[in-house]
C-alpha cells in the first residue's frame, strides 16, 4: 500500500498501533502529558503486549500488581494472584506520555472530517488535509471516527458512572482491591511511590450524597472501603467518567477500523479494557499485514467474539456486586476456592474462554460451596 496508515488517538491503544504498524502516523488532538480518568490497573496479558513492543514497565518504575482482592465492608475478603505474572499500576499521566513518545505521536492535531478517495481516505485535520490508505480510530469513548462513519450508538442498559482520584499512601498497595459496598463499588490500585488510585463506580445518584460535595462523598466511600486510608490526602483533582456500556454499530468496513474504547467500552469494574484494546491492536496489525482486503471481516469477527466474552464476565461481576447478600456469598465462596477467582482473572484477560471455569468454580462464585 502506497498511502500511510493513520491512527487517530495516541492513547495506549493508538500508540501501541503506532509501534505495531510500520510507517503508521499517529495523531492526537491533545498534547502529552495528558491525564485520562482510569483505574490504571493493567492486567498481565496487557503488560506482556507492551513488553513485546519493548516497553518495560517495571524498569520504567511502574508498580507491580500481584492479583485482585475483593473486600466487604465487614472486613471479609477473598484474593487471588494472577497466574500469569504481574499486572501494573499504570499512572496514565506517565504511561500515555511514555507510549506516545515511543510511537512518535503528532500531538495537538485533531481529526475533523473524512472523505473517501478511490485508493484511500482524505482526512481533514486541524493541521490541514492528509491522504491516507487506512484510518484506525483509537480515539476513545466518544470517537470522532465512529461518529463520522455513522457507527456511534448511545450507551445501553443501566447508566453507570465513575469518580476517580489519587491519594497519598504510606504503605504499599500490592493488589487491585475491589470493595463491594452495596450502593457502589470502589477500586484501589497502586499508582506510584506513595500514591494510590481510588475510584468509585455506581449509578449517577449514588456517587454524591444529598447536601454533600463530590469530594466529601468520595472520602466517605474511601473510609468505608479502607478505614485506614480514610484521612489520606488527595493528590490532584477528582475526575468523572461515564456513562459506560457503549458499543458502535460496527468496528470495521473498507478502509476504516475502530480499536480500544472507540470499539466499545463495557464497565470499569473488570479492569480489562486497556488489555482488550491492546489485544485488538495486535490482532488488527497482524490482519492488515497479512491481507488488508480481508482484514475488515476478520477483525469484526475477532471483536464480536471478544465483546461476547467480556460481556459475560462483566455481567458476572455486576451480578455479584448487586446486593450485599450476593457479594457476601461470593466472597466467602472465593475464599474457600481461590482457584475459582484465579480462573476468572485468566478469562477476564482474554487468555481463555469461560469454559475454563469448572462447575465447582461456578458454585464458589455464586456462594454455593
Ligand atoms: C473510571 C474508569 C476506570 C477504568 N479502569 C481501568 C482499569 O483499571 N484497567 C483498564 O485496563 N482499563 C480501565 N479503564 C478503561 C481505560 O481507561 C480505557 O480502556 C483506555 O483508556 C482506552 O484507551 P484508548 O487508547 O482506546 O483511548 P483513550 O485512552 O481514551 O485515548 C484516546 C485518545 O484519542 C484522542 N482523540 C479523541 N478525539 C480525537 C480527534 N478527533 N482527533 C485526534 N485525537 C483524538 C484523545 O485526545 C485521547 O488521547 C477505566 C475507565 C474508566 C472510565
Amino acid at each position: 500500500m502506497d498511502l500511510p496508515v493513520a491512527v487517530i488517538g495516541g492513547g495506549p491503544v493508538g500508540s501501541a498501533l503506532g509501534l505495531l504498524i510500520p510507517g503508521a502516523v499517529v495523531l492526537d488532538a491533545r498534547c502529552y502529558p495528558r491525564d485520562k480518568p482510569c483505574g490504571e490497573g493493567l492486567m498481565p496479558a496487557g503488560a506482556a503486549i507492551l513488553e513485546s513492543l519493548g516497553v518495560r514497565l517495571e524498569e520504567s518504575g511502574f508498580p507491580t500488581i500481584a492479583g485482585v482482592c475483593y473486600r466487604l465492608p465487614s472486613g471479609e475478603s477473598a484474593r487471588s494472584d494472577f497466574k500469569e505474572g504481574s499486572g501494573f499500576g499504570t499512572r496514565r499521566l506517565r504511561l500515555d506520555a511514555l507510549l506516545a513518545a515511543r510511537a512518535g505521536v503528532r500531538s495537538g492535531v485533531r481529526l475533523e472530517g473524512m472523505r473517501p478517495l478511490t485508493d484511500g481516505v482524505e482526512l481533514q485535520t486541524s493541521a490541514g488535509p492528509m491522504a491516507v490508505g487506512i484510518v484506525i480510530g483509537a480515539d476513545g469513548l466518544r470517537s470522532t471516527v465512529s461518529r463520522l462513519m455513522g457507527w456511534s450508538r448511545s450507551p445501553s442498559g443501566v447508566r453507570r458512572f465513575g469518580v476517580v482520584g489519587h491519594i497519598a499512601t504510606t504503605g504499599s498497595v500490592p493488589d487491585v482491591e475491589v470493595s463491594l459496598l452495596g450502593e457502589v463499588e470502589t477500586y484501589l490500585a497502586p499508582a506510584g511511590d506513595g500514591e494510590a488510585l481510588f475510584a468509585v463506580l455506581g449509578p449517577k445518584g449514588g456517587l454524591r450524597d444529598q447536601g454533600a460535595t463530590l469530594a466529601e462523598t468520595y472520602r466517605r466511600f474511601l473510609a468505608a472501603a479502607r478505614p485506614d486510608l480514610g484521612d489520606a490526602p488527595l493528590i490532584g483533582p477528582l475526575t468523572g467518567a461515564g456513562p459506560f456500556n457503549v458499543r458502535p454499530r460496527r468496528v470495521a468496513a473498507g478502509r476504516v477500523f475502530l480499536v480500544g474504547d472507540a470499539a466499545g467500552f463495557l464497565d470499569p469494574l473488570t479492569g480489562d479494557a486497556m488489555t482488550a484494546g491492546l489485544q485488538q491492536a495486535r490482532e488488527l496489525a497482524r490482519l492488515l499485514a497479512e491481507d488488508p482486503e480481508s482484514a475488515p471481516l476478520k477483525y469484526q469477527h475477532f471483536c464480536d467474539q471478544q465483546w461476547g466474552r467480556r460481556q459475560r464476565v462483566t455481567a458476572i461481576a455486576l451480578h455479584l456486586s448487586r446486593s450485599q447478600t450476593l457479594s457476601r456469598r461470593a466472597v466467602r465462596g472465593m475464599r474457600q476456592r481461590p482457584e475459582a477467582l484465579q480462573r476468572l482473572l485468566t478469562v477476564n484477560q482474554g487468555l481463555e474462554g469461560l469454559g475454563l471455569l469448572r462447575p465447582w468454580d461456578w458454585a464458589a462464585l455464586l456462594g454455593m460451596v
